[in-house]
């Protein structure tokens, strides 16, 4: 799946998922609180791709998000990149094959997903809203990066670093203080495993097993079986899967802006 797929998967899945606890457990968020998570679980489902490096040498390659920030993403990616390699290796079972690069690895598992969730929540309990500023900076940007990919591309990295530090900033001036943030944890977990379970049904499949081992083997990658997958960047991802995102998010966000505004006017639904 292509980078504005997975962000908008991370938007829609997050405003669908708000809009049902709103509906049917009586948990109701404010416009700000609905709006950061949205915009952390776009950007958290872009980061498992963050392990697909380019040469930060040469300053070529690597996915489009991993060139958020410029070569300073690039470098990261290529950090992470490595991480997930080592990590394979020393994991790897006899029928594991060889590897020459960590994509699709490490970023790609359960585990990483419960602790980039937890991690982020341990970090915005232990050091408040300036972890928070830390982690809307940084998934604000990969977020632009991806649900704007066109306007991204265009204003260039520089641009699109000084917008998400404004609106980082933003959210860090209007944020009640001097409490924990479950939801950003939380926000960023979820858009990981929606951008695993993206990858899923596109042909190459995740080690979504992982660490459990299958007949001697520990990265089993696992995927919708090719007859029915969805080839990367084919009109049925690009046009259709995007097109049914779009309208469930835009009737997702109805939906939530919908009942304060009437109630303020006092029209019961
Ligand atoms: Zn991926």
């Amino acid at each position: 799946m292509m980078g504005p797929s997975h962000a908008l998967s991370g938007a829609t899945v997050w405003l669908a998922g708000s809009w049902a606890l709103d509906q049917f457990a009586d948990y109701h968020q404010s416009p700000l609180a609905l709006a950061v998570g949205t915009a952390v679980c776009a950007g958290g489902a872009l980061f498992p791709d963050l392990d697909l490096s380019g040469k930060v040498t040469t300053n070529q390659g690597g996915a489009t998000v991993a060139r958020t920030f410029g070569v300073v993403s690039l470098f990261f990616a290529e950090v992470v990149e490595k991480i997930s390699l080592g990590v394979y290796y020393a994991t790897k079972l006899s029928r594991d094959p060889k590897r020459s690069n960590g994509h699709r690895t490490l970023t790609h598992t359960l585990p990483f997903t419960v602790l980039i969730g937890w991690g982020t929540t341990a970090l915005c309990a232990a050091y408040g809203k300036w972890a928070v500023i830390g982690v809307l900076f940084f998934t604000i940007g990969l977020a632009l990066r991806g649900l704007f990919d066109k306007w991204a591309e265009r204003a260039g990295w520089v641009i699109v670093t000084l917008v998400s530090l404004a609106a980082a900033w933003f959210t860090y001036a209007n944020l009640p203080g001097g409490r924990g943030y479950p939801l950003i944890g939380t926000a960023l977990g979820v858009g990981c495993l929606v951008h695993i379970l993206g990858d899923m049904i596109t042909r190459a499949g995740v080690p979504i097993l992982w660490p459990i081992p299958v007949k001697r083997r520990m990265w089993t990658m696992i995927g919708l079986p090719n007859k029915i997958a969805l080839r990367t960047g084919s009109k049925g991802e690009t046009v259709v899967l995007r097109a049914v995102m779009t309208v469930v998010a835009l009737l997702a966000a109805t939906g939530l802006v919908a009942r304060p505004v009437l109630q303020r006017f006092d029209i019961e639904i």
